[in-house]
């Protein structure tokens, strides 16, 4: 069999890493079964309705490199893929329901509903509300003659409520979590169809899931209390069900609740994958893209964020995420996001990156600083010499600061009294070697450094420091040969000329 997995978002606002996690899995089970995988936007809820929010999931999930078969983009077999457009199915879906005794016309208004809630509260009972008592003293086709059923669907608004049987346990299978449970007696009458003859998530979601022969329904956790009004929505129209999976929650790091956005703002990370311009405030937020994380850094991470891979390994290509993603791996338990690990996966990415790809996406990073311009080969050159030293892309410029910012002098006391007086004052000599030294290369200039501190009865560590000092203000960094190889004759001999302006004594010319 042929499994076809969906992604099902509503387009209600940017898209959540939670939700990406969710994508993913479905993904990647998709791509393993050599199936097909469906973009369904759920838009029925108008009134939640967030004007870019699709695009922004669709650009998104292109970014972490989650692809479809078909979608509202693609187009498909069952096209159309939003559900705004398939609006005429489902009516048609919910009539049927009520001819085979499975859904009922409510009739009542928003003040008798009202009544209804007020009366349940004055009693102390909770949800839920619309049920098997409470509907047999409700305006519905259930308790009112046929005749005026029929004059009261002619002449006023109406909504279809699913009829949920007495004294029955609905049992379902979940993937993740095994036999689950629940008496009808905890399950209120949910309206299918709406008074404005648009589905409601439940109806639509069924229906598309059955049309679009979808044979794994893999969603969050917050899906599961609706699953078993899905199940007997299934039996109802005489269905086979998916198979279900519910994905355990993202957790704040701290472990305390729901990963949300005011969580990543205090604590300082961003909880969707690309920036977010709120349409209505304005408000914008910060993506792991804009963070400088590599899509396949992100997938990564949120892949091990409830999965775990039957071997000791950590850091996996999206094929080999494919290979050896299963959902009997996957917990039960919610898991916690943590940010440094996040940092430290995406390093591993970086380090595995090729250079000619790590230098095409900084150099945009690198312009949009206004650094000075720099030719591709000078860049690749700098890139090898940092992607050992940044966990995200933009660590990688601060990481070869040395190159586009002179140290300044005079320098912090600490850094001063590691100056060394010997090699300040056999400087300018150096210069004069160093400024005619062939080839210019860090092997050389390493050759030449190291003969004459040989020369001179200083050590390495007599001199390393103190150049290093004069070449970059840093205490610490790459390999030094490297760095006077890259900043080239000219750069060298101005800064060393400037340095020792501070420190030597004045050269005649
Ligand atoms: N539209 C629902 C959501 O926004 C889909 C849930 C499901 O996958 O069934 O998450």
């Amino acid at each position: 069999m042929k499994v076809v997995l969906r992604f099902a978002p509503s387009p209600t606002g940017p898209l959540h890493i939670g939700g990406v996690r969710t994508a993913l899995y479905n993904y990647l089970l998709a791509r393993k079964y050599g199936g097909i995988f469906i973009l369904r936007i759920e838009d029925t809820d108008q009134t939640r309705f967030v004007p870019g929010a699709e695009e922004y999931i669709i650009e998104s999930l292109s970014w972490c490199g989650i692809t479809f078969d078909y979608g509202p983009h693609i187009g498909g077999p069952h096209a159309p893929y939003r559900q705004s457009e398939r609006k005429a199915i489902y009516a048609e879906y919910a009539h049927l329901l009520v001819e085979r005794g499975w859904a009922y016309y409510a009739f009542d208004t928003e003040e008798e509903l009202e009544e209804m809630r007020r009366r349940f509260e004055a009693a102390g009972m909770s949800a839920p509300q619309y049920n098997a008592i409470t509907r047999s003293y409700m305006k519905n086709s259930l308790t009112l003659p046929p005749e005026e059923v029929q004059e009261r669907l002619r002449s006023q608004p109406y909504v279809i409520r699913f009829l949920v049987p007495r004294g029955r346990e609905v049992r379902f299978y979940d993937e993740i979590r095994g036999w689950v449970s629940v008496h009808t007696k905890e399950m209120d009458d949910k309206v299918l169809l709406k008074s404005d003859g648009m589905p409601t998530y439940h109806l639509a979601n069924v229906v598309d899931d059955h049309l679009m022969g979808i044979t794994h329904v893999i969603r969050g956790e917050e899906w599961l209390p609706s699953t078993p009004l899905h199940v007997l929505l299934y039996e109802g129209f005489g269905w086979e069900m998916p198979k279900f999976a519910h994905l355990p929650l993202l957790l704040r790091p701290d472990g305390g609740g729901k990963l949300s956005k005011r969580d990543g703002d205090q604590l300082g990370f961003p909880v969707f994958p690309l920036r977010w311009r709120d349409p209505f405030t304005g408000e914008v937020s910060e993506g792991y893209r804009e963070r400088g994380f590599l899509p396949e850094g992100l997938t990564n991470y949120l892949a091990l964020l409830g999965w775990h891979p039957a071997e000791e390994r950590e850091i996996f290509t999206m094929e080999e995420l494919i290979q050896a993603f299963s959902l009997e791996r996957v917990s039960k338990s919610g898991a916690r996001f943590d940010f440094e690990k996040a940092r430290w996966v995406n390093q591993q990415h970086i380090r595995k990156l090729p250079l000619e790809r790590l230098t095409a996406l900084v150099h945009p990073l690198w312009m949009a600083r206004g650094l000075p311009s720099i030719s591709e080969v000078q860049l690749m050159q700098l890139m090898a010499l940092a992607r050992e030293r940044g966990a995200l892309l933009p660590e990688l410029i601060e990481a070869v600061r040395f190159f586009y910012e002179a140290p300044t002098f005079p320098l912090p006391p600490e850094k001063e009294s590691k100056l060394n007086p010997n090699l300040v004052e056999k400087l300018p000599q150096w210069m004069d070697h160093l400024w005619a030294l062939e080839p210019w290369n860090a092997a050389s200039i390493e050759a030449f450094i190291k003969s004459q501190a040989k020369s001179e009865k200083m050590t390495l560590s007599q001199v390393l420091p103190a150049l290093r000092l004069a070449l970059t203000g840093e205490e610490m960094g790459p390999s030094l040969y490297v760095i006077i190889e890259l900043l080239g004759r000219v750069e060298t001999r101005r800064r060393l000329e400037r340095f020792l302006a501070e420190y030597g004594v004045r050269r005649e010319v």
